[in-house]
């Protein structure tokens, strides 16, 4: 548990969210990654089947064990994610008004092989056929509907359809490559949400002990429901993690943060879903709602994506975590910078340098009293509770809050009332432990008795005054339960060392 030289001089109250790839998978980078501030590592189940993951989890632990850092999982389902086959050469540029055929059957892909002899086209025409791994979509395209590659900056519109290729033509011309994403703004897919694969994969998932599932694409909380189901049925607590990235999903917000356990701001396909001017929008949107809702929300893709190849990120790209800040984030994410990036670490040690820059700008003082609550998991008790328990320790100047959570839901509520006391959340469950590693504002703390409320006071007590944090004079404020109810946190105590 030796402590490392990068370690930050304190956490963020953000949480970073950091996605696993070749250019962070081994122990002594995942260790460097945990010590620069993640709290969160996801795995991409689009770019590696369980077998892959394996030994990257036992990695992820390793590193966790060895750092001392309590560290959550996030496996992201790939969902309905239509993806382009592969192209002779890796790559082709198509030119405005290029003729595209989409073929149900997966022929290779590049030149059409029943395009039009070269006598029927003009000089300038070029027919390719295109391949996906999706084969109903030659059914589900119709004449007149948009067809966005290669993240948003190519685009087609189809022409016609019929029982085995659909023709399109290039409107928005560019480079598309090999197996990239194919978006349908305003097509009505008919592939569910959880596949095939999805299901074996979240099955995986509920074995290996994951904290979170990430759900693609969802367009309704009865594709939640179904997960939640899944994982349960195979004895998982995990989390389920709702990607917003369909229009129907931004269309029925309030319906999927009630069923869910938490949420991802999905930028990169949100921005080719619906339009791309409108994403800080429904970016502000969906963290209220979550907030409202007391669910965990991460803001995700692109935050820092100049990163991937420079030391340096724009100054927009600072600009934008700041604002998912001040928007309310709970968490936000990295995906290529640390996945395939060259500098991970930098861009972890950046993202918490911009969080502890721009926190002080949120505190505007605790609120006056507690919002209405409308949630059906929201107990009360718990958060009148939580509530007071963050103005007394504001109004008393304490030094610490502690707050003993059996599932985790008293941590995430003390994480969304928002109170600045550093919060140490102790539980006597690791699960409960990982999970509150998502919350914002919340230190796990592992090894600490949670059944006593003196035996703990005397415990934080000691570690911290060890670690420098308290002396003499200082106060603590503790969250438990009389046991009296054992649903809810209903006691506050105040501790001033001697
Ligand atoms: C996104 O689309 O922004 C996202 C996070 O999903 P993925 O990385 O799986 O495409």
């Amino acid at each position: 548990m030796a402590q490392h030289p990068f370690e930050p001089p304190r956490p963020s109250h953000t949480k970073i969210v950091a996605t696993v790839g070749p250019a962070c998978d081994t122990k002594q980078r995942l260790a460097e990654l945990l010590v620069a501030g993640v709290d969160v590592f996801r795995v991409n189940m689009a770019h590696g089947k369980p077998a892959d993951q394996e030994p990257r989890l036992a990695t992820i632990r390793a590193a966790s064990e060895e750092t001392g850092h309590l560290v959550a999982v996030l496996a992201d389902l790939a969902g309905p994610k239509i993806r382009l086959g592969e192209l002779p050469g890796d790559e082709l540029t198509l030119d405005v008004d290029d003729t595209v055929y989409f073929l149900r059957q997966a022929e290779p892909a590049g030149q059409d092989p029943e395009a039009p002899p070269d006598s029927e086209r003009s000089p300038e025409q070029t027919v390719h056929s295109l391949t996906t791994n999706y084969a109903p979509l030659v059914d589900e395209l119709q004449p007149g509907d948009r067809v966005m590659l290669a993240d948003g900056t190519v685009s087609l519109e189809v022409e016609a359809a019929t029982a085995d290729r659909a023709r399109c033509r290039v409107v928005q011309p560019g480079l598309i490559r090999s197996r990239q994403g194919v978006n349908l703004p305003g097509v009505k897919l008919s592939a569910p949400a959880l596949g095939a694969e999805d299901r074996e994969n979240a099955i995986w998932a509920a074995g290996a002990g994951i904290d979170f599932v990430g759900l693609s694409f969802v367009r309704s909380p009865e594709e939640i429901r179904a997960l939640k189901a899944l994982l349960a049925e195979h004895g998982s607590r995990a989390q389920v993690i709702a990607k917003i990235e369909k229009p129907e999903a931004v269309e029925r917000l309030e319906e999927i943060v009630e069923a869910t356990d938490g949420v991802m701001v999905a930028r990169g396909d949100l921005g080719v879903e619906i339009d791309i001017a409108r994403v800080a929008v429904e970016q502000k949107r969906i963290i209220a709602e979550c907030n409202r809702r007391r669910k965990p929300v991460i803001v995700a893709t692109q935050m820092l994506d100049s990163m991937q190849h420079s030391r340096v990120p724009t100054r927009a790209e600072v600009a934008d975590v700041a604002n998912a800040i001040l928007d309310g984030t709970d968490a936000c994410m990295l995906s290529g910078e640390t996945a395939i990036g060259r500098f991970p670490r930098q861009a972890v040690e950046m993202m918490h340098r911009i969080a502890l820059a721009t926190e002080p700008l949120c505190r505007e003082g605790p609120p006056a009293r507690l919002p209405d609550l409308k949630g059906e998991d929201i107990n009360p008790i718990t958060e009148a509770t939580v509530f007071a328990a963050g103005r007394m320790a504001e109004e008393l100047d304490a030094k610490l809050v502690v707050v003993a959570s059996a599932s985790g839901s008293t941590a995430l509520s003390m994480a969304k009332n928002r109170h600045w006391v550093p919060t140490i959340g102790v539980s006597d469950s690791p699960e409960t432990l990982r999970r509150i590693c998502l919350y914002w504002g919340m230190i796990p703390m592992a090894g600490a008795p949670t059944v006593e409320s003196h035996a703990l006071l005397e415990h934080v007590t000691a570690w911290a005054r060890s670690q420098g944090v308290l002396e003499g004079g200082d106060r603590i404020v503790l969250v438990a339960g009389t046991g009296l109810k054992v649903t809810a946190h209903n006691m506050i105590v105040v501790h001033e060392l001697e």
